[in-house]
């Protein structure tokens, strides 16, 4: 290891003196318990980028919940172990979190499948890493503080901004690093190296991210939605075709590139209005649309898709064209809520997709009307005892034009309106009949 070089210089010129701190204490809790301890994977990643990252990640070359037990006791922080994995998790006072493991060499008995795990050394903990760039170490020993362990050419290739596997199994040991190699690509701009691309091409034609389950792909696409530029990853996806091994039905042609360029840009101003939007349903509403109801009971097994917003997609897209063409036209916002009523949020995600900016906005000022507008005096109860009805249809009807009226005029009247509108509902009724009447 002698042949490694120290990067401490970097260490302390780079990372916050409380980090620093942390990381030699672990090294001298390593020694004391007499194991090898290093940092790993993303943070030596971006510390050699001078990027921020506070996921430490610690292998330990020995037991990794023993090396977890004992700094916790130390640094009085709580330990959670998961015992399957050999690895626990440091939760400290202030929530600060370090992930340990223990170094390991994992069989892949079936692709897709999650591995066996053995104990093992840095080196092969490292060979088993997605790609180079994620595969060096820094040693946190005292004796060795700061020795970056690179057995691969790591950092030649993080220095060229290459993406490059470390054996030809890689992809077929874990399908969704094809993925992953498509968000660092594009987080870092990175490039996916040559002969990395064909045995990923190969291994994609071969399905193999189709034996993968359907909440890993998930999970890999939604780290990619957390990312700064997610629809340049998207279309690197379609790009290398991986995209179509996702969404088999989704035929990425620039019109669908153009939706979802609108439906991020709209997304932001729906999650100020609405909690908990998922990004991986919101561009759903465009990947999914017109695929056939098999392939979407296929999809919904296979991603998890909630039933409703299976049937909501459905149900709305057949209506995308229509109310596209009400808003450019601004249409009163009575008129629109005759079609959607209330809608939902990935309804109106969906219809973003088919607006320029102004149709956008006019789209935000008809969610807002729906989120602010409630009748405050007319209520069913008041309907009905003030015009002496019984419960049934005419009585949600009556609240209906009411509601849909307050959105055009946020000041109107309800107690004057009410009365008007079932005026007119008696003079329907009353020429129903009467034309029934001269009819026979
Ligand atoms: P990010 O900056 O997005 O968190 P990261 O590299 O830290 O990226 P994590 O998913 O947190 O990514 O994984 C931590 C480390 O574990 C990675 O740097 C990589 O070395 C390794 N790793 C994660 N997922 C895989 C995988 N699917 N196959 C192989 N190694 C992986």
């Amino acid at each position: 290891s002698f042949n490694f070089k120290n990067i401490t210089e970097i260490i302390y010129e780079r990372l916050d003196r409380r980090i620093i701190n942390l990381l030699r204490l672990i090294g001298v809790y390593g020694n004391e318990i007499k194991m090898p301890v290093y940092v790993v994977g993303g943070f030596v990643r971006d510390l050699l980028l001078n990027i921020p990252n506070y996921d430490i990640d610690v292998v330990v070359e020995g037991n990794g919940i023993e090396f977890a037990k004992y700094v916790g006791k130390q640094l009085d922080a709580i330990v959670v172990p998961y015992e399957k994995f050999y690895t626990a998790t440091l939760v400290f006072k202030d929530g600060f979190k370090i992930d340990v493991a223990t170094a390991r060499t994992e069989y892949y008995e079936k692709p897709g499948e999650l591995p066996q795990v053995d104990v093992s050394t840095i080196k092969k903990d490292l060979y088993r890493r997605d790609f180079t760039i994620n595969a060096m170490a820094i040693k946190l020993n005292p004796n060795e503080f700061g020795v970056l362990y690179d057995f691969f050419n790591c950092q030649k290739d993080l220095e060229e901004g290459i993406i490059r596997i470390l054996h030809n199994l890689s992809f077929i040991e874990d399908p969704t690093r094809m993925i992953r190699a498509v968000r660092f690509e594009s987080r870092y701009n990175f490039k996916i190296e040559e002969h990395t691309l064909e045995i990923l091409k190969r291994n994609l034609e071969a399905n193999y991210l189709e034996r993968v389950s359907g909440a890993r792909i998930r999970q890999e696409i939604e780290k990619i939605l957390e990312e700064r530029q997610p629809l340049i990853a998207i279309r690197r996806l379609a790009e290398l075709g991986i995209l179509k091994h996702i969404f088999p039905k989704t035929y990425y042609t620039p019109t669908m590139d153009e939706k979802l360029e609108r439906v991020f840009r709209f997304l932001p101003l729906v999650k100020q209005r609405y909690q908990n939007i998922s990004d991986f349903y919101a561009i759903s509403t465009v990947l999914l649309e017109f695929y056939d109801k098999e392939t979407l009971d296929f999809m919904r097994n296979r991603y998890g898709y909630p039933k409703k917003f299976i049937e909501s997609l459905k149900f709305t897209e057949n209506m995308m064209l229509p109310l596209k063409s009400m808003i450019e036209s601004q249409l009163s916002f009575s008129d629109i809520y005759k079609v959607i009523g209330k809608g939902n949020p990935y309804i109106f995600i969906h219809l973003s997709a088919y607006l320029d900016d102004e149709g956008q906005q006019y789209l935000l000022r008809y969610i807002d009307a729906i989120l602010n507008t409630k009748l405050e005096k007319v209520t069913g109860k008041y309907v009905m005892e003030k015009f002496n009805l019984k419960s049934g249809p005419v009585i949600n009807e009556i609240l209906e034009t009411l509601y849909a009226m307050k959105l055009d005029n946020p000041n109107l009247d309800e107690i004057l309106t009410v009365e008007k509108i079932f005026e007119e509902t008696q003079n329907k009724i009353n020429k129903a009949e009467v034309s029934e009447n001269t009819n026979r």
